[in-house]
């Protein structure tokens, strides 16, 4: 096949999924590409895998902290995301004029026209990286050399696609280690490890590749090179469209070292700048890729998959 070609056979399998989960009633459609309701059994699905991912997990005793999918601008402004991530990133605007200005927005909205140069920055972004809210909470020094924190929620990349397999707004259930530069290292190595055997568990053919953050712009391939040439980023990967894809990441475990931590000032005990490492699920992506490997009928999947799933 010619490179056209096989890309057109790649966004044709990715149209299909879609409508087959769409047909099935895994997912709702709305008019934003990327932006799904989930069913029930959706929902089951995910909700067995995080019980899995938190059994898994039980030996780092770790923390478990819970933020809302908004964050502060101002923690946003001490990470480099709208410097590395301009095109993924979320910023909330709203409205904080007066009653001239509200008119002029009226007819401007009557009208058919744009309203939003009335709005203003608010005080939160959408939170893209879970663990950024986490970071923010950590400034300091740590109680311990080091500390595991166990946080799940919603994350918004502004990355609108017909494959259902990339969403804008999805779940994200991250195990962070915060403490030496050895810890780091050694955590994500080892992690990496028991998050694969765990996902190979629910029958999943999972690949581990080292991988890139999608850094934008000139500056940004200078970021991604050095990120691969240093082994920082590795993905587990599962082929969800045959031979048209390499696989789809469904977790990834990655080495931030310092850039994270001396952003947010957080050292350990013996005065350092804290190193973090962390294994990142993709929620949503895990749940597809188990309904694209078993099948989308949740009754006809190998028993011993539905019952470390609870289904
Ligand atoms: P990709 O290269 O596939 O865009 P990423 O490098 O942006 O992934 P991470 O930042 O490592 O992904 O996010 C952690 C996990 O979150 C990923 O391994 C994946 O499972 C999930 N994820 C990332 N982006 C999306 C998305 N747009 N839709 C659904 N899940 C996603
Ligand atoms: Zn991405």
């Amino acid at each position: 096949m010619t490179v056209t070609t096989e890309r057109d056979a790649l966004e044709a399998a990715r149209s299909a999924f879609r409508l087959e989960l769409l047909d099935a009633g895994l997912l709702i459609a709305t008019s934003s590409p990327g932006v799904y309701g989930r069913s029930a059994t959706f929902e089951r699905i995910l909700t067995g895998l995080d019980a899995v991912l938190t059994d898994m997990a039980a030996p780092l005793n770790a923390t478990a902290v819970r933020f809302p999918p908004v964050y502060p601008r101002a923690d946003f402004e001490r990470t480099d995301y709208i410097a590395s991530f301009p095109d993924l990133s979320g910023v909330v605007s709203s409205f904080e004029a007066g009653d001239r200005e509200h008119r002029e927005l009226l007819g401007a909205r009557e009208r058919g026209e744009a309203w939003d140069g009335w709005l203003s920055p608010a005080d939160v972004v959408l939170t893209n990286a879970i663990c950024h809210p986490l970071y923010a909470t950590l400034e300091g020094v740590l109680p311990a050399d080091d500390q595991v924190f166990d946080v799940f929620g919603y994350g918004f990349r502004h990355e609108p696609s017909l494959d259902p397999m990339r969403l804008q707004s999805f779940r994200m259930h991250e195990f962070v280690y915060v403490g030496t530069p050895q810890g780091a290292q050694e955590y994500r190595d080892t992690w990496l490890d028991v998050a694969q055997a765990t996902l190979a568990s629910l029958g999943l053919p999972i690949t581990a590749v080292a991988a890139n953050d999608p850094f934008f712009g000139r500056a940004g391939r200078m970021l991604v090179s050095a990120q691969l040439r240093e082994n920082l980023k590795i993905e587990l990967t599962v082929p969800i469209y045959g031979d048209l894809h390499e696989g789809t990441a469904i977790a990834s475990a990655n080495c931030q070292r310092e850039h994270l931590t001396a952003a947010f000032g957080i050292r350990t005990p013996d005065g350092e700048v804290a190193h973090a490492s962390c294994v990142a699920f993709g929620m949503e992506r895990t749940t597809l890729a188990l309904l694209r490997t078993h099948g989308l009928d949740v009754a006809t999947w190998p028993a011993e998959v539905r019952g470390l799933l609870g289904l």
